[in-house]
């Protein structure tokens, strides 16, 4: 009943369910049946209701209705301290509830592309190596590789160095580098050797 702490003390309206008051079917806080349309399976169309609101950081003030079916009211009423008023439950404010809305919608767009430039940027994060930190242990150690080769390694080793621990995982790409990858980095002190040969 922890969860529902929010909901101690407060005042309940009796009321039928009504769509262009309330919006939208709800469940009972305490007990989850269905309270609201007809249309709605299993749901019940009246109930105890309470206006309710909330802060989320850099959002707009949330304002949005509790319902508590008539059972769980006379079940809990007494411990959660509840009272009944008579008359029917005042408006929300439908401009904050919109405004709510779209910032609401508007924060999930932002993060979701916020999450896709990152993997975009990192897409072998879940390694915890970049193409460049591949780049950099294998300096590190005296190899010069491309950054082709240290994308073409995080490619076909992911899974290996992501159950490796952090030391291990680069022990695991120095060990790539000397044995399979021996052929690549060869060829490139060639291709070098040759080139400053040719100076
Ligand atoms: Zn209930």
């Amino acid at each position: 009943m922890a969860s529902n702490d929010v909901l101690r003390g407060r005042t309940f309206y009796f009321s039928h369910f009504d769509i262009a008051k309330f919006f939208n079917s709800e469940r009972c806080s305490m007990c989850g049946q269905m309270i609201g349309h007809p249309d709605t399976p299993e749901v019940l169309t009246c109930g105890y209701v309470t206006p309710m609101s909330v802060e989320y950081v850099g959002l707009p003030t949330s304002y949005f209705w509790s319902w508590v079916c008539t059972s769980c009211f006379e079940q809990y009423g007494k411990a959660m301290n509840w009272s009944k008023t008579e008359g029917i439950p005042p408006d929300l404010p439908r401009e904050e509830v919109r405004a709510f809305r779209r910032a609401w919608n508007e924060r999930a767009r932002q993060q979701r592309k916020r999450d896709s430039n990152w993997h975009e940027q990192y897409p072998f994060a879940q390694t915890g190596w970049s193409v460049q930190d591949a780049v950099g242990i294998a300096r590190l150690h005296g190899f010069e590789i491309s950054d082709e080769l240290g994308r073409q390694l995080l490619e076909e080793h992911e899974g290996a160095i992501l159950s490796a621990m952090d030391g291990a995982a680069v022990r695991a790409i120095l060990g790539l580098l000397r044995r399979e990858y021996a052929v690549e980095i060869e060829a490139r002190i060639e291709a070098e050797a040759d080139g400053k040969g040719a100076v």
